[in-house]
């Protein structure tokens, strides 16, 4: 039996392809939706969802994310766990790789999203798992009553210092700068916790560690230079993100940090085929943008498929 062609295919499961989704098969538009891992995306390793509208005292993101699937599973939206390796544009039809199977369909919205960054240090990838994590939400409560340090200043080092007091003895915040890239609002609620030490102008060097797991952190001040140990046993890295498109580099229009260039209409460099949500280059990283692009997406495909 030959494979059924779709109308759209969406690459990624998180609050942007699930938005998509919901779009393209209230429109009657025959989707697959294909995620890597499980469906929500980077929003189900969130405590709490605080700026989403239409939740006022906040929702957790796992919840949050559990109602947008429900919200599609409403229309039907058919989705498949498996991995995309490939995508070959053949005109008004594409050929999507998945875990070895070829799937046809007419259009592709890739919702790939990031993923965090490395920091790139000598012990970093020897202890991942062994205290050092990227994830505070999925390890912290293995950090009880325990040093942590937690590297970065934007909205997710904030988010996961103050969360990792729920646990921890002492939260270091090390960053690299004199001041923080966080909202007013977590900056405020930081410098409120007396469990939180921030160390500033500084950076870690090195992961230090032995058969137990982390033992502390060599950290350099780069004001003068100087290194220093920090008794930490848990290292938290959130120091942005990485876009998760380097199965396209070859492919479509990437910008230099491998973020895919698109039109304001979630458009990419080959017709037919959109971008929306974190893996598209864009002004605002949030769950509300992810949203609007998906919507974007969704309906500026379903008019390219009208015009085919
Ligand atoms: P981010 O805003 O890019 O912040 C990354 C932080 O890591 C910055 O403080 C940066 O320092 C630091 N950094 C980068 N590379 C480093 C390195 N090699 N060594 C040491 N420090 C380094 O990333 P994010 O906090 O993950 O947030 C990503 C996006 O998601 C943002 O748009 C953010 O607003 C959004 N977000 C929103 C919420 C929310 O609204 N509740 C929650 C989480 C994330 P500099 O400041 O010096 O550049």
């Amino acid at each position: 039996m030959s494979e059924p062609l779709y109308d759209v295919l969406i690459i990624g499961g998180g609050p942007a392809g699930l938005t998509a989704g919901l779009y393209t098969s209230r429109a009657r538009l025959k989707t697959l939706l294909v995620e890597r891992m499980i469906l929500g995306g980077q929003v189900m390793t969130t405590t709490k969802v605080e700026n989403y509208p239409g939740f006022p005292g906040g929702i957790d993101g796992p919840d949050l994310m559990m109602r947008f699937q429900e919200h599609c599973q409403e229309f039907g939206l058919e989705t498949i766990t498996g991995e995309v390796t490939g995508l070959i544009d053949k005109g008004d039809e594409k050929i999507v790789a998945v875990d070895g199977r070829e799937i046809r369909t007419r259009a592709v919205i890739i919702t790939t999203g990031a993923e965090p960054s490395k920091l790139g240090i000598p012990g970093e990838l020897e202890f991942t798992g062994r205290g050092v994590s990227y994830c505070a939400t999925c390890d912290g409560a293995f950090f009880r009553n325990v040093p942590v340090a937690i590297i970065g200043g934007g909205d997710t080092a904030a988010e996961e210092a103050l969360f990792l007091c729920r646990f921890a003895s002492k939260v270091y915040l090390v960053h690299r700068r004199d001041e923080l890239r966080a909202t007013k609002l977590l900056q405020d609620r930081i410098f409120a916790n007396d469990k939180i030490e921030p160390i500033w102008n500084s950076t870690v060097d090195q992961v230090v560690g032995d058969n137990t797991g982390v033992t502390s952190l060599i950290l350099r001040n780069r004001q003068d230079d100087s290194q220093r140990t920090l008794e930490a046993v848990g290292m938290f890295v959130a120091v942005g993100v990485t876009p998760k498109a380097h199965f396209l580099t070859d492919i479509l229009d990437l910008n230099a940090e491998g973020y895919i260039l698109t039109d304001s209409e979630c458009r990419t460099s080959i017709p037919g085929v959109f971008a929306a949500g974190d893996v598209r280059k864009k002004i605002l990283k949030q769950i509300a943008t992810a949203v609007g692009d998906g919507a974007i997406a969704a309906i500026v495909a379903e008019k390219y498929l009208d015009n085919l």
